[in-house]
């Protein structure tokens, strides 16, 4: 039995019992962790700021058998802002589910808590648009979960200029068939940025509205075949937007 310091943000709280929750966190320098806190329900607990979901805070953990036990939670960041707009909140849902679903447990994530840091903190701020900004999110992370590297033809490696959406990946013209379709200049473009990128950068540009259809259809084939998820929360955030 120990006491340890954790840093992470809450993807998922559950509640458990009548006062108490159970979390997934995800924690600099020991990825996905399991956490109970005790009372954190009750209107007057210390821990109920820190272990909202979205609260990035340091908790103090007692480890004894089973999940590790909160026993204090200084909150750093709540990313209040992504509560006053649904759909930058349904996005916000969205992006720490998959992360949840993503990430295996107890394994050093911090590239992925960087990701996710940052573009909870955009959202927040109302700085980037939140379905453009969930797609490119998506892009980042199948890349630091070793899903997505290159834009090269899944059979031969030469640079490909198609999708196919049967087997969810890339081809050049020589190996395409004609349920594939064509990567368009926009759409290329914007796939190489956020694989070239870093930081907020990975942000900065924009799709015509049928790019973004591409891109999007892509993506929600891509995460079916190399993740096996397809969440309602993803369908959420983008029929909230129409
Ligand atoms: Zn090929």
């Amino acid at each position: 039995m120990s006491v340890g310091k954790i840093r992470g943000i809450v993807l998922k709280e559950q509640q458990s019992g009548e006062s108490s929750k159970y979390m997934v966190v995800l924690s600099k320098g020991a990825g996905k962790l399991r956490l109970n806190a005790r009372g954190a329900k009750k209107a007057k607990s210390p821990l109920l700021a820190g272990t909202q979901l979205f609260s990035y805070s340091d908790f103090t953990v007692y480890a004894g058998r089973g999940f590790g036990t909160v026993t204090q939670a200084d909150l750093i960041e709540n990313f209040y802002g992504l509560r006053n707009d649904v759909a930058v909140l349904s996005q916000a849902v969205y992006l720490t589910e998959l992360v949840e679903r993503v990430c295996p447990d107890d394994m050093e994530q911090d590239s992925i808590l960087r990701l996710l840091l940052t573009t909870l903190q955009l959202l927040a701020k109302a700085k980037v648009e939140p379905l453009l900004a969930g797609r490119i999110f998506e892009i980042k992370l199948l890349q630091l979960s070793g899903l997505l590297g290159t834009l090269d033809c899944d059979v031969c490696g030469a640079p490909a200029s198609a999708f196919s959406p049967a087997q969810a990946c890339f081809v050049c013209a020589k190996h395409t068939t004609k349920s594939d379709f064509v990567l368009s200049e926009a759409l290329s473009a914007a796939l190489m940025h956020v694989l070239e990128k870093e930081g907020t950068e990975i942000f900065s540009f924009r799709l015509s509205p049928k790019s973004y259809t591409e891109l999007d259809r892509l993506l929600h084939r891509y995460l079916q075949v190399h993740t096996g998820l397809d969440l309602q929360s993803r369908r959420f955030a983008a029929d909230i937007c129409f």
